[in-house]
């Protein structure tokens, strides 16, 4: 569930993104004022303030599905090219048993990393610009796509997709990392990177307290070809797949603020670890 400020706030950011004319745009930061030069004589000169660590980088955020994706199954089923081959356009994606949706889940946490990206001075790129149910997609193709170079709008220099899985055994819980495997033609270009951002993102999460997958992956970081998000990607990319929502203590922390907040900071961390490096 959505608070009021929230919606508030996406419909507010929604307009900006109009008036922009670019889906998905975060503005450009205005610059900051030209110090006031001191005169001789006068007290204590200013000292410029430190630029932000992250000033003039881009970064895209992918928060997975659509909240409204199972009411719009005819578009959300339509094949799109997802690497050399198609697959669906979106899933409804999962939710924990109490019913907390992983499109609200990913939603919430995106917003909170972008919300300390900004303030580190990066432009915040989004894959989607609100959570509702009265709304679908975009497709993988688009959402692997955005920021890319020679596509509209900044190019990013790195992609976070933010999901949450739904395995059914007692067993599996944790979380994993997915970088893009070998698939000529789509992910050379981007292989090596990714797998240094996945190492990243899993190195952040283990730092916050999170424990890698039980039941996929190795060490927290899973490789697949078959994820169009990943394989439209010109520009390293990861899958998070932040914990098992029908785990059911996986799900007490992904539902609680204070848990999103400690996936958000991890992954802030690892963006800022990657571009660093
Ligand atoms: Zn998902």
């Amino acid at each position: 569930m959505i608070r009021g400020h929230r919606t508030a706030w996406a419909a507010g950011a929604l307009i900006a993104v109009l008036v922009a004319g670019c889906a998905g745009e975060d503005p450009a930061p205005a610059p900051a004022p030209p110090a006031t030069p001191s005169s001789a004589g006068q007290a204590a000169p200013t000292t410029p303030a430190a630029p932000a660590p992250l000033a003039g980088r881009v970064v895209v955020l992918d928060p997975g599905h659509q909240l409204g994706n199972a009411r719009f199954a005819a578009q959300i089923n339509r094949p799109v090219d997802a690497g050399g081959f198609a697959k669906a356009c979106n899933t409804t994606g999962t939710a924990s048993d109490r019913g907390y949706p992983e499109a609200t889940f990913a939603w919430e946490v995106a917003v909170e990393v972008r919300r300390r990206l900004r303030r580190l001075g990066a432009r915040v790129r989004m894959t989607r610009e609100d959570n509702t149910a009265d709304a679908w997609g975009p497709c993988i193709d688009e959402r692997g796509r955005l920021g890319n170079p020679g596509r509209p709008g900044p190019t990013a220099e790195v992609r976070v997709s933010i999901h949450a899985d739904g395995n059914r055994s007692p067993s599996a819980h944790g979380f994993h990392v997915i970088e893009p495997g070998d698939l000529a033609g789509w992910t050379d270009d981007v292989r090596a990177a990714s797998g240094r951002l996945a190492v990243a993102v899993r190195d952040a999460l283990v730092d916050a307290g999170f424990a890698p997958s039980t039941y996929l992956g190795e060490n927290g970081i899973d490789v697949r070809t078959d994820l169009g998000t990943l394989n439209h990607s010109d520009v390293p990319v990861v899958m998070a797949e932040l914990g098992n929502m029908r785990h059911a203590d996986d799900a007490a922390v992904m539902a609680s603020e204070a848990g999103r907040r400690r996936y958000a900071r991890a992954l802030t961390t690892a963006i800022r670890a990657f571009l660093a490096g």
